[in-house]
């Protein structure tokens, strides 16, 4: 569930055959022949088969580089490529950035481009692609591109030195013609052609019920795939019924206040400080004139982009925010190759005995796991006795342990009346001295039902 929608971006909003940043790599492996100013060939295009995976790290939490405390939102996917690497355009577009800019710290290159039959981003809103660390670029802003045209070569990140290309897919609405903010950065993984088996695991560690009010619960995610979307939390009582989430519900602002889920689009969009027009947090501390929602939760001094770069004293690859306990672990290059994020919830409602949690991807089946006893318990079994008046007029037919407004009561096989459930019904149409089979159900059903009991009144 995408609860607080932060993107158009979805099936016929982008170019429905893009092309890899680096065109599946093809520099690594060129064909006979091929020269980079030749572009990306068209048979790439929408190609899943020429990815330009692995990627060094995706869309969502993960430790900060320098490890300093804190993890950071990355907000677009990282490509390890030596330096020099041809980059390429996805899609048809303008180029609005290419070198240095103020708010990059990095030379980038950053193009619009206009949803699938428009020609202008009035209508739909546009989105943008952009190539950051690059080492130089080839094309000049205010110039169109074209789908696979080479438009510059990677670099590496100032700050790690780190030789990969960021690139970043950014989703902004109608109402914002000219830009998109780093708020509107989405999963680039709905934009860029990917399949890869779904082989993922939903493991609960420790749960906490002893509070009623603000159960928590440790999952982790562990998952082959680099497109998670979401984490979502079901709570059930003994009975199986779901426990409604107070977190389920936006506050008088908009804002999700300590949810049952965690949603990659959702978290960056409602947590991002400060580039913003809609919600210009320029001084966003208690009592500042555009207070944050989660001030509270930060105080005046804090600084950072964007709420999800929380810190942990005690381990740097975590933080808490909102609720939810985020840890993070590197996973590739390192010897970890799958993608890993623990997520604690602290505020859910009990009282639980049993919590889901579904993992979601852009491009894959969900998955679950369960922790508690999470099977609906069997409805209880029906007892009936049997009884004749002194005249044998009459059998009073008595029950317990039937649920619903009504049952079925059976004689001799056959469906004879369906009483409301008081527990008894007196069958008046019965001769003296003939033996009668009786049975009650579940309304509805032949199956659940009691045992069978004759009597001769
Ligand atoms: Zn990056
Ligand atoms: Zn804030």
């Amino acid at each position: 569930m995408l609860l607080l929608a932060p993107s158009t971006v979805a099936a016929g909003q982008t170019d429905p055959l893009p092309a890899w940043p680096l065109c599946g790599r093809i520099s690594a492996s060129p064909p006979v022949g091929w020269t980079e100013n030749q572009g990306c060939p068209a048979a790439r295009f929408g190609n899943a088969a020429y990815s330009d995976q692995p990627l060094s790290s995706t869309y969502g939490p993960r430790p900060l580089y320098s490890g300093d405390n804190r993890y950071d939102f990355h907000r677009g996917v990282d490509i390890a490529a030596p330096l020099g690497t041809p980059v390429f355009a996805i899609a048809d577009g303008l180029v609005q950035i290419a070198g240095d800019d103020p708010g990059y710290t990095d030379p980038l290159i950053k193009l619009r481009h206009f949803r699938p039959g428009q020609a202008s981003c009035a209508n739909v809103g546009c989105y943008y692609s952009l190539y950051l660390h690059v080492s130089n670029w080839v094309v000049p802003v205010g110039t169109t591109v074209s789908k696979g045209q080479l438009i510059g070569h990677t670099g590496a990140s100032s700050a790690s030195d780190f030789a990969h290309l960021h690139f970043e897919v950014r989703d902004a609405p109608a109402s914002d013609t000219a830009s998109a903010w780093s708020r509107d950065a989405v999963h680039p993984l709905r934009v860029l052609p990917y399949s890869v088996a779904n082989n993922t695991s939903v493991i609960f560690g420790t749960v906490n019920t002893s509070n009623a009010n603000a159960t928590s619960a440790q999952v982790t995610i562990s998952s082959n795939r680099y497109d998670l979307q979401s984490v979502e939390m079901r709570v059930f009582d003994a009975n199986h019924v779901e426990i409604a989430q107070p977190g389920n519900t936006p506050d008088a602002r908009g804002y999700y206040v300590k949810p049952p889920f965690f949603d990659m689009e959702a978290s960056n969009f409602q947590y991002s400080h400060k580039d913003s027009t809609a919600f210009p947090w320029e001084s966003y501390g208690i009592g500042g004139a555009n207070e944050c929602p989660y001030a509270s939760e930060h105080g005046a001094a804090y600084d950072g982009n964007v709420h999800m770069d929380a810190q942990s004293p005690a381990d740097f690859h975590q933080g808490l925010f909102n609720g939810v306990l985020v840890s993070t672990r590197k996973y590739w290059p390192s010897d970890v190759a799958d993608y890993w994020l623990q997520l604690e919830f602290q505020a859910l409602k009990g009282p639980a005995a049993c919590i889901e949690a579904t993992a979601v991807f852009v491009g894959a089946a969900s998955q679950t796991g369960k922790w508690g006893a999470c099977t609906p318990p069997p409805p209880s079994p029906i007892t009936m006795t049997l009884s004749a008046n002194n005249r044998g007029t009459a059998v009073t037919v008595r029950w317990s342990g039937a649920t619903g407004a009504k049952v079925d009561v059976r004689r001799n096989g056959a469906l004879l009346a369906s009483p409301k459930n008081t527990g008894s019904y007196t069958d008046k149409l019965v001769v003296k001295g003939a033996a009668y089979t009786y049975k009650v159900c579940q309304a509805g059903s032949i199956t659940t039902c009691s045992s069978e009991s004759t009597i001769t009144p």
